[in-house]
């Protein structure tokens, strides 16, 4: 467990180091520990070295968790079954990976009388293109366009989660239309605050893409 205590402040002190480096202005760049497959104890661990917000991809294990602990914010970053949106809407205080407007409406239907209002990122895909299609865009507009007439949802910016390279250069590239999108959506929607890209590979390359969420497990715990 001293070992979690010694990673929390090696990745603390490498944030610091890449903001000083490349001089990234973003005024805070949040480290949400992600404890997905990890133990109670070891989420205790991180509580304890004043880390407050926990990642969670899988319902089943992550209920009990959210039990558990009291004060934590809880974010939902896995895949989301349809079926699932009351659990996550009535237990997370945000959810990364909203790609439709029917799973939207879901969530926001089940947040129904629960304040505050569920924080929402809209996945996007940098997956499968590289290059911003116009019909992406196109889409991605209506999505916030929609999403906004959302009452208990609060919009607050984009998350990306590429394929592992190893490489920095290919890391860089697979991020690199993320701050396109990121400004498309600021400029319908100006209180977005949020780009939820990083994770303990490729840090780096998603700090400087203009990361200011990463989520980040295996560096921690493993
Ligand atoms: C597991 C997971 C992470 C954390 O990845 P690590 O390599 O363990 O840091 C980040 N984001 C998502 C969506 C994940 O599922």
């Amino acid at each position: 467990m001293l070992k979690i205590q010694e990673n929390l402040k090696k990745i603390h002190e490498k944030i610091l180091t890449i903001r000083k480096k490349y001089y990234i202005p973003q005024k805070k760049i949040k480290l949400l520990v992600v404890s997905k497959s990890r133990s109670i104890q070891e989420i205790q661990t991180a509580i304890l070295c004043k880390q407050y917000e926990f990642g969670e991809s899988y319902i089943q294990e992550s209920l009990f968790k959210i039990k558990t602990f009291k004060n934590i914010k809880w974010h939902f970053i896995g895949h989301i079954q349809s079926n699932k949106t009351r659990i996550i809407s009535t237990n997370f205080d945000w959810c990364h990976t909203v790609k439709n407007e029917k799973i939207a409406k879901k969530l926001n239907k089940h947040r129904y009388n629960i304040a505050p209002k569920l924080n929402i990122l809209i996945q996007i895909d940098i997956r499968d293109n590289f290059s911003m299609s116009k019909i992406n865009v196109n889409n991605f507009k209506n999505l916030i366009k929609k999403i906004i007439l959302l009452k208990n949802l609060n919009l607050r910016g984009v998350m990306g989660m590429p394929y592992k390279f190893i490489h920095y250069n290919d890391q860089v590239k697979s991020y690199q239309n993320v701050p396109l999108y990121f400004s498309i959506m600021k400029d319908i929607h100006p209180d977005v605050d949020t780009i939820s890209i990083g994770t303990s590979h490729d840090m780096q390359a998603a700090i400087i893409s203009g990361s200011t969420l990463i989520r980040i497990g295996s560096y921690i715990f493993d």
